[in-house]
């Protein structure tokens, strides 16, 4: 088992072990950084193959936060928690309380959220044991709960933004985008694109919600096998990772990839991959930040729901400023999305330098 040679180490400042024989919890929380705020990012319980797989999901998804937190403006670092076990099987709330002691003794290093495998009502109860917790959702709460909808707002701007830059048009009219994934987000997102004219090629392994989509939104529904290759002006990816690969990227028909999942490329040779085939790829954690504005803005208070919506709204410009410094630097965006975040955490890290050395 490693951890610094793990290949996605990547300079973590903490990576902590936590198991309770009495629940069965077994967890690790990764801090990659902390240098523009306490470390931010959700728990996913997962049934991992071993543990190594653990460790390097656990460490991928810590600087993945760091990097999409620096680029939202927010003033997080970037961390994770992974709990090991099967959500369906080894959950309990005596584990989630475990869990829960373990981000507080973390003393607000770190602060927890919904991923997969963890829903609201099971941060709830970890939340008897820890203030350093959002997405919760409170009842009467000004801002903050279900981050979903405005995760899928984002991705609805920042495509605008990206068929804007691509194709030229300012409106959706008539526009094919191709939804993979009809769950929390992509529904909302489907919902967004159908108001504002957009023709809807929709696929997902449950077939329930490809119907509803279908009958709400008059989408055409495709197999899963079918999706990434539809011929539309847009791909957005809302279900897995990895699905932008050297294998699916010669077959794509789309010139726009603008969607929520998080970790699209499968390796970030990728990014070159559609540079080349000339595809605008608007990085995953650029587009997908709506939910992070919102559980921060849920978690850090002073700010109302049309700040809110304002932040989102600036995912907008952030992707034009991006896709701008990608052309005229002639590299793939998601490398010069890499290179802007840590900038950010760089004059961070030298603020805070000047002010310990004062
Ligand atoms: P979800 O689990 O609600 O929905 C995912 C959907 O994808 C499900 O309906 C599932 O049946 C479908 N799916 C799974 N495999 C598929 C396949 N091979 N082909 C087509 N459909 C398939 O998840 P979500 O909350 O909607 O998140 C979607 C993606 O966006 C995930 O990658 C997630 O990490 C990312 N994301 C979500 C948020 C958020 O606020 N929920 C924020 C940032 C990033």
């Amino acid at each position: 088992m490693t951890v610094q040679t793990s290949p996605f180490f990547a300079d973590h400042e903490q990576v902590v072990f936590f198991s309770d024989s009495a629940t069965g919890l077994r967890a690790i929380i990764a801090i990659h950084s902390t240098v523009l705020g306490p470390a931010a990012g959700g728990c996913r319980m997962w049934n991992y193959a071993d543990e190594q797989s653990a460790i390097d999901d656990v460490l991928r998804l810590s600087r993945g936060m760091s990097y999409k937190n620096a680029m939202a403006d927010l003033p997080l670092g970037g961390g994770k928690a992974v709990i090991l076990g099967d959500p369906r099987r080894h959950k309990s709330e005596a584990l989630l309380e475990a869990f829960g002691r373990a981000v507080d003794s973390l003393a607000g290093r770190y602060v927890t959220a919904e991923d997969v495998g963890i829903t609201v009502a099971d941060m709830t109860v970890a939340a008897r044991r820890t203030r350093y917790i959002s997405g919760l959702g409170k009842t009467g709460a000004s801002v903050g709960g279900d981050p979903s909808p405005k995760t899928a707002q984002g991705v609805f701007v920042g495509l605008q933004a990206a068929v804007a830059a691509r194709l030229d048009r300012s409106d959706l009219e008539g526009l094919g985008v191709a939804v993979q994934g009809l769950g929390n987000v992509g529904y909302h997102l489907c919902r967004n694109l159908h108001q504002a004219g957009a023709r809807l090629v929709v696929a997902d392994v449950d077939e329930g919600r490809v119907a509803r989509v279908c009958d709400e939104f008059g989408a055409t529904g495709v197999s899963v096998d079918e999706i990434l290759f539809a011929d539309v002006d847009v791909l957005a990816p809302c279900a897995l990772g990895g699905v932008l690969n050297a294998r699916t990227i010669p077959q794509i028909r789309a010139s726009v990839v603008a969607g929520a999942a998080n970790n699209q490329l499968a390796e970030d040779a990728d990014g070159a991959r559609l540079q080349a085939r000339g595809i605008l790829y608007a990085p995953d954690y650029v587009i997908n930040a709506g939910g992070i504005i919102s559980v921060a803005a849920e978690y850090l208070g002073g700010k109302s729901e049309s700040d809110v919506e304002r932040d989102i709204t600036r995912i907008h410009d952030r992707l034009v400023d991006l896709f701008a410094r990608a052309k005229s630097e002639g590299k793939p965006t998601n490398v010069v999305a890499d290179a802007m975040a840590e900038e950010r955490m760089r004059r961070a890290a030298d603020r805070a330098g000047r002010v310990r050395a004062a």
